[in-house]
Formats: C-alpha cells, structure tokens, sequence
C-alpha cells in the first residue's frame, strides 16, 4: 500500500480541476478589499444561493468547512442526546467519518448490512434489527454510497419515520447526482451531507454542506455552525467551528459553474466502461450519478487486488473503496458479522472516471480484469 502510494499515475484515480489563478485573481482582490474573510460574508452567501439554486425542490443550504463538521452538526441538530437509546444505525461499508461521528457525540454505531445491487444499507437488514431484534436506536445515518442515489431511499424514510427517528443521509460524494426518479440528491431523509473535499466531483479543497427541506432546521444547523451562537452573540445551542470561509465559497461557486459539463464527461466514461467491461455488475443508478469515480463489482474468482497491482503496473490507479469496511478496523470491531458487506469488500472496485480516461485506459482496464478472472 505505501509503495502504491509513492508511485505515479499517469491515470491517477481522482484529478480534480480547478479555476486558472488569473480567474480567481478578482474575487481574492474583493475579499481583500471588503475585509470580510468569514462568518456568512456575501462568497458564503453566494455560493449558498447557488448550492439550493442547483437542487431545487425548496430546499435550504449550510455550508461547512467539511462534510464531517457537518455530519456532527447535522448528528447535534437531529438526536436527541437525551435519549435513552445509545445505537445510531450505519452501514459499515462506508467512509469512516460517519461511525466515527456517532461515536464523537457519544452514541455507539450499530453496523447494518448493505444490499448487493446499489451496495448501501439495506433497509430490510435494517428492519430485521428493529423489529425482529428489537434493537432501539436514538437515529439513522445512512450513506449514498459512492455518490450514487439509493433506489430504496423511500423504504429508509418510511423506516426513520416508523420508529421517529431522523434519517441523515451520507451523500458526500454525491453532489450532482440523481435519485432514480431524477431529482437532484440533497432533498430526501431528514437532510444530506455533502463533501467539497478536493477528491469529490465538486471540489474546493475542503467544504461541505447540508441541504435540507426544513428551513428551521437549516437555520438551527447554521447557529450550530458557529459556536451555537444566537444573533445577540449568546450560546443557546450547542455548536462547533464549521464554518465555511470566503476563499473557499469563492472557489466553490465557480467550480459549481462547471460541475454539469463535467458530469457529462464522466458519464460518457462511465458508459465506455460498460461497454467494455464484461462479467461485472455495475452500481445500480450510477448512470445518474456525479461519478467522481466509477465502481464496479468483480465476479467471485476474479483477483482484485492482482487487478489492481496490474492497473498499477501500466500506471493506471484503481482503489478498494470502502475495503476494509469500517466494522473490521480496530476502532470499531466486534460487532455481528456482515455478509454481504464482506462478500462486497473483497470484489469492489472503483476506477477513474476524469477527463484523461481515453478509450486506451478503458481497453487496459477491461483487458486486466478479464486476465485475472478465473
Ligand atoms: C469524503 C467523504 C466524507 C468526508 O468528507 P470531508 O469533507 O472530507 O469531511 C464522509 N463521508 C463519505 C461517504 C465520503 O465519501
């Protein structure tokens, strides 16, 4: 793994984009000149705009300095830290910032299994848990895994609403992305978080957000932003440092300009992998997705990680994302096994989906997995 690191890609997985310097050269100036670096200055405000202009369906934006800074927020906004029950619901085949975030506030993750088709949390594991198990649980955070819209998010909603609890969906990496229905992630569940991290299809270096359908909320996520901080600069709630600066929102509002064509592109990348790519199951509805990467399941019997150490050797860079799903690291072992979970982490595969994926790197992908299937 370290070696992998050291070395080169010449397709690496992820290489984000950025604004020239001679087009960010004004908006550095105008903050200069207003003196205004951050605490909801008028790039933050902007970019806000933009964010809920982009999604539609109503709903209302507040950014954060990164996705895990508003996964706590959004956890102190919406669980009750009162309650008797100490289990949040999370998948384990997931970025690790969302366990740890249930952990930080004090809760205990409780592992539910993934379904094998759209590879997130699977609402019947999870009824299995609450109603046969009779497992209580202070809420739910789920992820949209890989950035892709779950198709059974109305099942985790009717779930979340049966046992009144909130829903907070993990859809960091999917700004951009649709829903089978085709609406825009970013209006479902109780809200959803974003990443800007430089490694997401909307990138700024670090950021993020949550979009919710309820303004008090979002107005309550806000304060909690910024120390939990009334208008009259008194601590009513409770709160973190979250917030967004002007540099970044800058950043932001003009990689948002770009993000559409973008995702064209990737779509396109991601359909020439199909095409290629023979014996494998795609992520179901990431025709739909931003695709910051595209992933894939290999076949029982076929290497992956001889896949990857060939990719590696032609300097192309595929990775085991979510492997070793987080219920098997040393912070969080210990808990019921998780089947289809740990068939996925041995098979998952996420490849690059940017603008220098020609058709020769799909040719070399689709040519290594299929040397390595058995
Ligand atoms: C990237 C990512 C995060 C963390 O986002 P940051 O902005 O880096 O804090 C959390 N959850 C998921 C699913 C992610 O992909």
């Amino acid at each position: 793994m370290a070696g992998e690191r050291l070395m080169t890609y010449s397709v690496p997985l992820i290489a984000p984009s950025f604004p020239a310097a001679e087009d960010m050269d004004g908006d550095y100036r105008d903050i200069l000149d207003s003196g205004r670096f951050s605490n909801f200055g008028p790039f933050e405000r902007a970019f806000r705009a933009a964010l809920e202009d982009h999604v539609g369906q109503s709903v209302s934006a507040v950014t954060f300095s990164s996705a895990t800074t508003a996964l706590q927020a959004a956890m102190l906004a919406c669980v009750d830290r009162g309650s008797a029950a100490r289990d949040v619901l999370v998948p384990a085949f997931t970025f690790p910032a969302g366990p740890q975030s249930i952990a930080a506030l004090g809760f205990t993750p409780r592992f539910v299994d993934i379904e094998p088709v759209g590879l997130h949390a699977d609402p019947d594991a999870a009824a299995r848990i609450l109603k046969r198990d009779q497992v209580s649980i202070a809420g739910i955070v789920i992820g949209n895994s890989f950035g892709t819209g779950a198709h059974h998010i109305s099942a985790w909603e009717d779930l979340a609403g049966e046992f009144d609890v909130a829903l907070i969906i993990d859809s960091a990496a999917g700004f951009g992305s649709a829903y089978e229905d085709g609406t825009a992630l970013g209006a479902r569940g109780t809200c959803e978080i974003f990443s800007f991290h430089a490694t997401k299809p909307l990138a700024i270096g670090e950021g993020g957000a949550v979009l919710t359908r309820d303004p008090d909320l979002a107005e309550r996520l806000r304060r909690i932003s910024n120390f939990g901080l009334d208008d009259d600069g008194v601590a009513r709630l409770p709160g973190l440092n979250g917030k967004l600066n002007e540099f970044a929102a800058a950043i932001g509002i003009r990689q948002l300009a770009g993000l559409e064509a973008d995702i064209v592109r990737r779509r396109a990348v991601h359909d020439a992998y199909r095409t290629a790519v023979a014996d494998v199951d795609f992520q179901r509805n990431a025709e739909r997705s931003a695709l910051g990467f595209v992933s894939l399941v290999l076949s029982h019997g076929t290497d992956r990680d001889a896949v990857v150490g060939d990719l590696a050797a032609r300097a192309i860079e595929a990775r085991r994302y979510y492997a070793p799903a987080v219920h098997r690291s040393d912070l969080f072992a210990g808990g019921a096994p998780l089947p289809v979970t740990e068939d996925i982490e041995g098979r998952v595969i996420s490849l690059p989906s940017h603008r220098g994926v020609t058709p020769a790197v799909v040719e070399a992908v689709a040519e290594a997995i299929s040397a390595r299937r058995s």
